[in-house]
């Protein structure tokens, strides 16, 4: 997979990028980072930005870089990828729609600052639209750093064991049982039984029972969906 990452300060990702399974799914050659400041783009590097029409606090950005952003990139891909524009009045990231970017070839994540992108990114641009969350943060670095990390550890081959993505929570619409490791007892606390008897068929039903108990006490919401 190609990652394309639009930005104002690309710095901010070298640290993410560059480290556990980002770093691993690079070196093993599934993945690509590419960080494009979006100020380099501008016909005026030091005008990114300008104040809303009709008044407000805030500077939006302007259409204009990151137009030019895109178009530079894509001519010399010559590749049309899927564009994702990272807003929080965007369709709610999930497991589910992560599930589906890690099937795509080629992405590329748009990160606004200040008050936001001019209306006109969203109207004239192909893009998908996706929130993180219903908060606002100052930038939609953090959020694309969410979305990727979300991803690529979906993409097979990233992690060892497939079955780290297929158990673990909102894979099936439900929270993961509980886990525990050695030691066996500690502070008091034991590993229950069930699990050190080498019972597969015993274990698999208390993961079972264990993960719709956790679910319905915190995320009942989630089972309506089951
Ligand atoms: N004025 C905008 C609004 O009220 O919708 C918020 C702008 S926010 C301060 C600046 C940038 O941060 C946004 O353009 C977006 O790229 C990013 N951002 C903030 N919160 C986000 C969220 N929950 N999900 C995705 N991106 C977010």
């Amino acid at each position: 997979m190609r990652i394309d990452i639009l930005t104002l300060f690309p710095e901010m990702f070298e640290n993410v990028l560059g480290h556990s399974i980002l770093k691993i799914a690079r070196e093993k050659g599934l993945v690509q980072y590419n960080l494009f400041n979006i100020r380099e783009y501008a016909e005026n590097r030091r005008c990114v930005d300008d104040r809303p029409y009709g008044g407000g606090p805030g500077m939006v950005m302007k259409p204009e870089p990151i137009f030019n952003t895109i178009e530079a990139i894509e001519q010399q891909t010559g590749v049309c990828s899927k564009r994702i524009l990272l807003t929080p009045q965007g369709h709610p990231f999930s497991q589910s729609v992560a599930r589906e970017l890690a099937k795509e070839s080629y992405l590329m994540l748009i990160c606004g600052h200040y008050e936001g992108f001019d209306e006109r990114v969203r109207i004239g641009l192909d893009v998908t639209e996706l929130s993180i969350g219903d908060y606002v943060l100052s930038g939609g670095e953090i959020p694309a750093m969410v979305v990727i990390d979300t991803v690529v550890r979906l993409i097979p081959g990233v992690l060892g064991d497939l079955d780290s993505t297929t158990n673990e929570s909102f894979t099936e619409v439900s929270l993961e049982y509980p886990q525990y490791t050695r030691p066996a007892e500690y502070r008091g606390m034991k590993v229950p039984d069930v699990l050190m008897s080498g019972n597969h068929q015993k274990i698999k039903e208390w993961q079972r029972d264990h993960a719709l108990k956790r679910t319905m006490e915190r995320r009942p919401d989630l089972l309506s969906k089951i």
